[in-house]
């Protein structure tokens, strides 16, 4: 009889049940979306019990859709939405409060003071992150400071705190496993990721006891098991990684200066760079990308605020296309962008530029540029965007890139992959499964039980849908680069 591996792929829109097949070939999926609560501008909330409620669907669901039982599946991993910070009562299991999601600006402010008060090197120097209100610990610090009596039940030791995965975990198993894995507590911004230990100035600066905390163990590990209550009998849990550090796992990115872009609504690109964490010179965040068995792998990781957002532009602001995959047959109507350039700028500009006052500009446009040449150069915009992180992480990292993998909705678009490989120079290679996140985490719960001895063994049931290879000459792609740079520097600090 086959036997199958099930992720969890907790994310922000939607959870989902993946179940694959012995050759990582998908043959189940549940999906249920998340109801996102907005109480004030800029604040996101999501109901905890409903992430619970809504997995645990979905994994029941999976299984019956391919009639199966608990014992046909091997194991379970689990990936999720990085950050989000969920502190529930060990006494009753009940969230003291809202989950509250990584992109909540409500710790905006605070996060402005501790850089007033110089802390910017010291957390950098910790935890390789940047100070910013997307990372957990201002805002476990917020649900201590404003829900009654939390603080004191905290101190009291009853309190615990957990990102997504460690909550299912605890939750699915009734409460005996309260743990996280390495690439979700560096996200915390409370880890050490040099020392691989929570780190007790931290938590004094946060005022956050330890006793809340989950224990810190690797990617691919034996954490416990499934209550027998809830999916018909036992079900062990090896694999936890956050979800771009899923997506670079379930890449195969297993040698350092190996590469990922994932093309979603915004662009994630991480690079492994091997056993030492590298401090980026250039705005990039360092963290770690997985832990297996006594070592540690760290990433350079970057983003950038509109990728696919700007195909959305496109659609329903300018209207000039009727859907997103039209882009790649209309950009390819003209043979160039007929000197047009444009800077989807957005919402600021992200590593390695960082101006939050930056928006977008449409440039070169002279009568001969009609909407194709447009659409040509958005989607352009993306593959220069992204070259401009690969080159920050090349420089900070001082490692050659010798290819990239691409997943995410808009990596569909072959004429974007070609354009990213002439623009970068480097092979683009997109795998025939784009579900890496939940991919990822179905290698690493594999990894975690012995299905696969190791990461070499992995690469073997990674399957390739296409490369593309660069078609330009370094002369063409050096004049382009210089177009778009001076390009770039004209949508600078715009807001006013
Ligand atoms: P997310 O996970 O952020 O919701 P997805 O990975 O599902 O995003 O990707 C969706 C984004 O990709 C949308 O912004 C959409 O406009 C864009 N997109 C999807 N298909 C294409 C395509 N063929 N060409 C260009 N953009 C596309």
């Amino acid at each position: 009889m086959e036997k199958y591996i099930m992720s969890f792929d907790l994310g922000t829109t939607s959870n989902r049940a993946i179940i694959f097949n012995k050759d990582m070939e998908i043959v189940s999926i549940a999906r249920r979306e998340l109801n996102q609560y907005f109480p004030k501008p800029a604040w996101v909330e999501q109901d905890a019990k409903e992430i619970w409620s809504t997995i645990l669907g979905c994994a029941i669901e999976a299984m019956s859709k391919i009639n199966i039982s608990h014992k046909d599946i091997l194991c379970i991993g689990m990936t999720n939405q990085r950050e989000t910070t969920v502190v529930w009562d060990k006494r009753t299991g009940e969230p003291v409060f809202n989950a509250i999601v990584w992109q909540c600006r409500r710790t905006a402010d605070y996060c402005d003071f501790l850089k007033s008060e110089g802390y910017v090197n010291m957390i950098r120097e910790k935890t390789g992150l940047v100070i910013d209100a997307y990372f957990s610990a201002t805002k476990i610090k917020w649900i201590l400071d404003n829900v009654d009596g939390a603080k004191q039940t905290a101190e009291e030791g009853n309190l615990l705190f957990g990102t997504v995965e460690t909550w299912i975990m605890w939750k699915i198993s009734n409460g005996k496993v309260h743990v996280t894995d390495y690439s979700n507590a560096s996200r915390t911004m409370l880890f050490n990721i040099n020392t691989l230990k929570w780190d007790e100035e931290l938590l004094e600066l946060f005022d956050i006891p330890k006793s809340m905390l989950p224990e810190v163990e690797p990617s691919a590990y034996v954490y416990g098991k499934t209550d027998a209550d809830y999916m018909g009998g036992e079900i062990v849990i090896s694999g936890a990684a956050g979800d771009q550090q899923s997506s670079l796992f379930g890449q195969t990115c297993f040698d350092t200066g190996d590469c990922k872009n994932t093309y979603g609504t915004g662009a994630f690109l991480l690079m492994n760079t091997g056993e030492k964490p590298i401090f980026s010179k250039n705005g990039l965040v360092t963290t770690i990308a997985w832990g297996i068995g006594d070592k540690v792998n760290y990433a350079l990781e970057g983003s950038i605020f509109v990728a696919g957002s700007s195909v959305q532009w496109l659609r329903d602001g300018l209207r000039i296309i009727d859907s997103s995959e039209d882009t790649e047959y209309m950009a390819t109507k003209v043979k160039d962008c007929n000197g047009c350039i444009v800077v989807p700028a957005f919402s600021g500009l992200g590593a390695p530029y960082w101006d939050q006052n930056a928006r977008g500009v449409i440039l070169g446009i002279t009568g001969g540029v009609n909407k194709y040449h447009i659409i040509r150069a958005t989607l352009e915009s993306v593959a220069y965007l992204s070259y401009d992180v690969l080159n920050a992480m090349k420089e900070d990292s001082k490692l050659p890139i010798k290819s990239l993998k691409v997943d995410g909705g808009m990596s569909k678009n072959n004429f974007l992959m070609q354009f990213q490989s002439d623009i970068t120079g480097v092979e683009v290679n997109r795998p025939k499964c784009v579900e890496t996140t939940a991919m990822g985490a179905a290698f690493l719960a594999g990894l975690g039980i012995g299905i696969w001895k190791s990461t070499e063994e992995i690469k073997h049931a990674y399957k390739i849908d296409r490369t593309f290879k660069a078609e330009i000459e370094e002369g063409e792609r050096n004049e382009k680069l210089s177009r778009w740079h001076k390009a770039v520097k004209r949508s600078f600090d715009f807001d006013f």
